[in-house]
């Protein structure tokens, strides 16, 4: 009998030893213009999910296009808001086109955006908050794509979509719309008068994938109240995006303000640093983003473009840092 239990235990010790490491991390994928490094036009990043659901966020200029090779299969775009950065009025058309300084963005993505134009081609989701919902819903109408891809998530609400949740939290930030997307001579005069469309505010987001890791994507704001009261109190977000870049978003010294004693997470990707923040892969001494590493208290990973960082659910960077 004992000899039994002795056999089952050691099969058991086997089994586990042989068991695949345990791989329910969430893949974190920098978009960047230039491979390896930190340039500053990066915004856009892939998540994808352990149950392989990829999720582009804020494609911007250094995505090339729906063609770039590098996006691979997109079943969900995210766009915190309608500023060429972020949702792509241009974008470059190839990776690695111009230097990091002076990215090459050459490539007009007027009037659909490029975020649209991946949607279209990858056959995606696009999920938005406040009005944007309705202005996605009408370009890929307008393009022969189908306007129930474009998938409302309101301040509060959420929405699951290939397994993971997906909810917009605030952003104190601009959001006009360039009169190039709305074209015609409405659009001339718009422009001509120097004022933008209306399509509600800018937005983060809030993503629980299924290993249960949620993460705050701050999009460009400034610093809220929200970051603490929402994105801590109601969602305990473990792992952040936070844009540094000063000027038009929170900068170096604010964000890491919000990081230490408002959302508080386990550890954070800087983004949209409007510098050149690496050289060689390496932190540029004296930059913003080395300002931002020095002043947070956890663990900052930087996303060099083409690097796969893994989280697990408590945000924890287990492999790619
Ligand atoms: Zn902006």
């Amino acid at each position: 009998m004992k000899k039994n239990f002795m056999r089952w235990l050691a099969a058991l010790a086997c089994a586990a030893m042989s068991a695949p490491a345990a791989a329910a991390n969430v893949k974190v994928t920098p978009l960047g213009s230039h491979d390896g490094e930190f340039c500053p036009q990066d915004r856009a990043l892939v998540f994808e999910d352990p149950n392989g659901t990829r999720i582009l966020y804020d494609p911007g200029r250094t995505v090339a296009g729906p063609q770039d090779p590098r996006l691979g299969k997109i079943d969900i775009v995210l766009v915190t808001h309608m500023h060429g950065d972020h949702v792509g009025n241009a974008h470059s058309k190839a990776p690695n086109s111009g230097t990091c300084d002076k990215p090459d963005t050459s490539v007009s993505a007027f009037p659909n955006s490029s975020a649209v134009n991946i949607v279209l081609e990858k056959k995606a989701k696009i999920i938005t908050g406040t009005e944007m919902q309705a202005f996605f819903a009408a370009k890929l109408r307008t393009n022969n794509g189908n306007h129930a891809d474009a998938i409302l998530a309101r301040f509060g609400g959420s929405v699951t979509s290939g397994g993971v949740r997906i909810a917009t939290v605030t952003a104190m930030h601009s959001n006009g719309l360039d009169p190039g997307y709305i074209g015609g001579e409405l659009g001339k005069a718009m422009a001509a008068a120097g004022i933008a469309g209306y399509v509600g505010e800018a937005t983060g987001y809030i993503l629980r994938f299924s290993n249960g890791l949620v993460a705050y994507l701050s999009g460009d704001t400034g610093i809220t109240a929200d970051q603490e009261k929402v994105v801590r109190g109601q969602y305990n977000a473990k792992l952040t995006v936070m844009n540094i870049g000063d000027g038009f978003t929170t900068g170096p010294t604010e964000a890491a303000y919000v990081i230490n004693e408002l959302v508080k997470p386990n550890a954070v990707i800087a983004s949209h640093a409007n510098e050149v923040a690496t050289r060689g892969g390496k932190v540029v001494p004296g930059s913003k983003t080395d300002t931002f590493m020095k002043a947070v208290k956890i663990p900052v990973h930087i996303p060099l473009s083409g690097k796969t960082m893994e989280f697990d659910a408590g945000g924890k960077c287990v492999a790619g840092c």
